[in-house]
């Protein structure tokens, strides 16, 4: 007999380690490790999910096993190196294995349960009996066990082409397509009179290709068509389509452009690594010096060897003017992943890449769990987004998880950005990266462009309207003069837009969390953003009563009206979270953009990334401060970053471009060095202040937050938590807290945070997963405990 271990689907400590099961039979033959399985668990014996981590001859010691109630797959699902992925992130990610796995499929193939928690079915029989002759998607749990044991024999001999991971219909898309049987085609009889079936026969002779029937169905009739079908002549059968494939056919190619010097020695240094890559190498490259450029040739270099490359990009910059310079270069061998798909699309792209078919992934975070094989480069582009770090469980960095997929292949890893992560830049210094420059911008007529700051201090009371300084105004006026283009950026983090009354002040906000209520126009009501809760726009305040309840907006709505009065005959586009709830929106915004359909584009920080317009000659940034006071020690170098990126998206092309940054902090060192575009300088001079504060990368950090719905309870909890740190760790290490988050109370729920600040700690996985150990005691059941290894957010 053999046996399986399975890592079930319960994020409880106690199931964290595999456990055992029999396997049936009539699946030792097709059982592998990485496919998964629905096993009775626990002592009612419900079914769960699960993952084969490991199978074993039964030696005949254990007893009243369990016998695996389902086999889902006919090939694993996860591989090897999937797999051991997720044990060694399980080392910084206090989150459980089976999450982890979970996170590397997509959602498809992840098991939903009903109410009383049984995985749902998937085929009725009649379905199962059609799925199955027809030769169409299949699960393996959806057939009879004769036929499984059929299949899995064919699966075994290698004689069924295409097997398919399905776990319900729906996760297939399928298109109808034609054969024409000439043979019988020509055999037939048709009366002169009937022109149409004339008119087809002679076509289909013609094009006796296979085609898709929805052509056919342009041009005859149904009636027509079924003629052909019923005599025999014209077969349809379905054939399962990828739901992505039609936007391939849209686009374009486009050659590869010639290197310049800079680009050629990158290439050339990254490329000679690859297969054999010891360290990763950081690419420091200024706004436009042509890093996706780069990027796309050492992919080249690649495929060329055989190999596979991901492109990871932040969610926010994978937009059709990014992805399809990928597409363009390497057509379908493209797979673009990002959450704007549905879950069918998803799985579609996922397939892909499995089957071998898609050799270069183009995706945001998750990106980085593609189950390529044989990967020769990882791309991070803008490797300082903290986007890239996952803010719910698990709570892994894309960053991480690409340094051990690199090391397994022995891939190139490439971390580009024009304003690098402090962290990666300073381990550039200390030769644990490569590191490589680009200093030029990519068109040689490109300038970096010039940036003036303006006090708003020096223009108190001459201001026509409150969003802008008169320079500011004067250059835009300019601008439209001369037909260029104008880029505006409102910089504001706490970007919603709520109700506050002009009487008394109150701001509506929400009854379970300490945050203000966002308006929704779309659906005319308040909502939530952490915890949902939604509830009618008030009419009257529902403090005093007063009428003159008001709505403010994100401040785009403010500075977009201003800016209408002052220039009647501009076109203005606006983009922010209110222009941009529906899907595609904010592509058809900057669609309208680059097409110049508009004069000016005004928008919130969405607007500071990977925009390539060439006639954007003046950028104006009309507050720079906002983002500089937050509690949380990267704020200036978030701010920085911000001013650096939003600036270079002027004067990219042949024409020269200017920048304004308002400000009342001019003196600050961010904006100071912003001003300068001194990356380099900006650096150092972080690097000073992190070391006397102690921060990363000094000292590594790890934060914990213990909510509960009582103050007093979250509190307590969280001195124990304390006390547990302190007896588990040396005493080099540093703990501050506790301390109430930011944002102190969402979801009816206290927040308290301890911050661990560490150089060198040999028991703090120990202590760490203790204190997840510690959660799952009876009284502490109600708290709830987030640990974030390298939290990238302190709010
Ligand atoms: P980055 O990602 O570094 O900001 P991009 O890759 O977007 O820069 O390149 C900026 C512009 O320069 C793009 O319009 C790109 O087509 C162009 N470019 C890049 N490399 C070259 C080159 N070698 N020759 C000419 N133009 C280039
Ligand atoms: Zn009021
Ligand atoms: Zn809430």
């Amino acid at each position: 007999m053999k046996l399986a271990k399975i890592i079930v689907d319960i994020p409880l400590m106690q199931t964290d380690k595999p456990f055992t099961y029999e396997v049936p039979s009539k699946w030792e033959n097709l059982i592998q490790v990485g496919m998964r399985v629905h096993v009775p668990f626990g002592r009612s014996n419900r079914l769960l999910q699960g993952f084969v981590v490991g199978l074993s001859d039964d030696l005949g010691n254990l007893e009243n096993l369990k016998p695996i109630s389902d086999l889902l797959d006919f090939e694993p699902v996860l591989n090897s190196e999937q797999l051991l992925l997720a044990d060694q992130m399980r080392h910084r990610v206090f989150s459980y294995k089976i999450s982890l796995l979970k996170a590397m499929l997509p959602s498809l193939l992840n098991s939903k349960y009903d109410k009383e928690f049984k995985p749902l079915p998937s085929l009725s029989d009649e379905e199962r009996q059609t799925y199955f002759t027809k030769d169409k998607p299949l699960l393996a749990s959806d057939l009879d066990d004769e036929i499984a044991v059929k299949m899995a024999e064919l699966v075994a001999k290698q004689k069924v082409e295409q097997i398919y991971v399905a776990k319900d219909k729906q996760t297939i898309k399928t298109q109808k397509c034609y054969r024409v049987n000439l043979e019988i085609l020509e055999s037939l009889e048709i009366a002169k009179r009937a022109k149409k079936r004339l008119e087809m026969s002679l076509w289909l002779q013609a094009n006796p290709e296979s085609g898709a029937l929805k052509d056919l169905q342009h041009q005859y009739s149904r009636d027509v068509i079924a003629y052909f079908e019923s005599s025999g002549a014209l077969e349809v059968f379905e054939v399962e389509v990828s739901r992505s494939d039609a936007y391939f056919d849209e686009v374009g190619e486009s050659p590869f452009l010639e290197l310049n010097d800079q680009q050629e020695e990158v290439v050339a240094t990254i490329v000679s690594e690859i297969g054999h890559a010891q360290k990763p190498f950081l690419l420091e490259g200024v706004t436009g010096s042509g890093k996706t450029e780069v990027y796309l040739h050492i992919i080249e270099q690649v495929l060329k060897k055989g190999k596979t490359a991901i492109v990871l990009v932040p969610e926010i910059s994978l937009t059709p003017q990014m992805t399809n310079r990928f597409i363009a270069r390497f057509g379908k061998q493209v797979a673009i992943m990002h959450s704007g798909l549905s879950d069918g699309e998803k799985f579609d792209e996922w397939k892909k890449i499995k089957r071998g078919e898609a050799k270069v992934v183009v995706g945001a975070r998750s990106a980085i769990f593609a189950p390529l094989e044989n990967i020769g480069a990882i791309i991070i582009d803008e490797e300082h987004e903290a986007s890239y770090k996952q803010e719910s469980n698990p709570r892994y960095h894309a960053r991480d998880v690409a340094l051990l997929r690199a090391d397994y292949h022995r891939a190139v890893l490439v971390l580009g950005s024009a304003t690098p992560s402090i962290e990666s830049r300073a381990r550039a210094s200390r030769d644990v990266y490569y590191f490589l420059q680009l200093t030029k911008r990519a068109n040689p007529n490109a300038k970096i462009p010039q940036v003036t700051l303006l006090d708003f201090r020096d223009y108190l009371g001459q201001q026509e309207a409150s969003n802008f300084t008169p320079p500011l105004l004067d250059a835009i006026a300019n601008r439209l003069e001369k037909k260029e283009q104008v880029v505006l950026m409102l910089n504001r983090r706490g970007f919603s837009s709520f109700v506050m009354c002009r009487d008394c002040g109150f701001v509506d906000g929400c009854p379970n969390c300490d945050i203000s209520l966002t308006l929704h126009m779309d659906t005319r009501s308040m909502n939530c953003h952490y915890c949902g809760f939604q509830k009618d726009i008030p009419r009257t305040c529902p403090n005093c009563q007063s009428p003159s309840i008001r709505y403010y907006g994100t401040g785009t709505q403010k500075a977009f009206d201003e800016l209408s009065d002052i220039f009647p005959q501009a076109r203005i586009l606006r983009m922010d979270v209110d222009t941009t709830r529906k899907k595609g929106a904010h592509q058809k915004i900057l669609d309208t953009f680059g097409n110049g359909g508009a004069d000016i584009l005004l928008g919130t920080q969405m607007i500071a990334k990977g925009l390539d317009f060439p006639n954007v000659t003046l950028v104006g940034v009309l507050n720079a401060d906002t983002s500089l006071n937050l509690p949380d020690f990267r704020s200036s170098e978030r701010t920085f970053q911000l001013l650096t990126q939003v600036a270079g998206r002027a004067g990219r092309a042949d024409k020269p471009g200017q920048v304004y940054i308002q400000t009342y902090n001019p003196e600050h060192y961010a904006i100071q060095l912003a001003k300068s575009q001194d990356y380099e300088a900006f650096y150092n001079y972080e690097m000073s202040i992190r070391r006397q504060l102690g921060y990363p990368p000094y000292y590594f950090t790890v934060g914990l937050t213990l909510s509960h719905s009582s103050e007093e309870v979250a509190i307590k909890k969280a001195y124990e938590v304390m006390g547990q740190l302190r007896q588990g760790l040396s005493e080099q290490v540093k703990l501050l807290g506790p301390t109430p988050k930011p944002i102190a109370r969402t979801h009816n729920l206290y927040h308290y945070q301890i911050l661990v600040k560490y150089r060198f700690e040999d028991h703090l996985e120990e202590t760490l997963n203790a204190i997840l150990d510690w959660t799952q005691e009876t009284e502490n059941k109600a708290v709830r405990l987030t640990i974030d290894h390298e939290p990238q957010n302190m709010m």
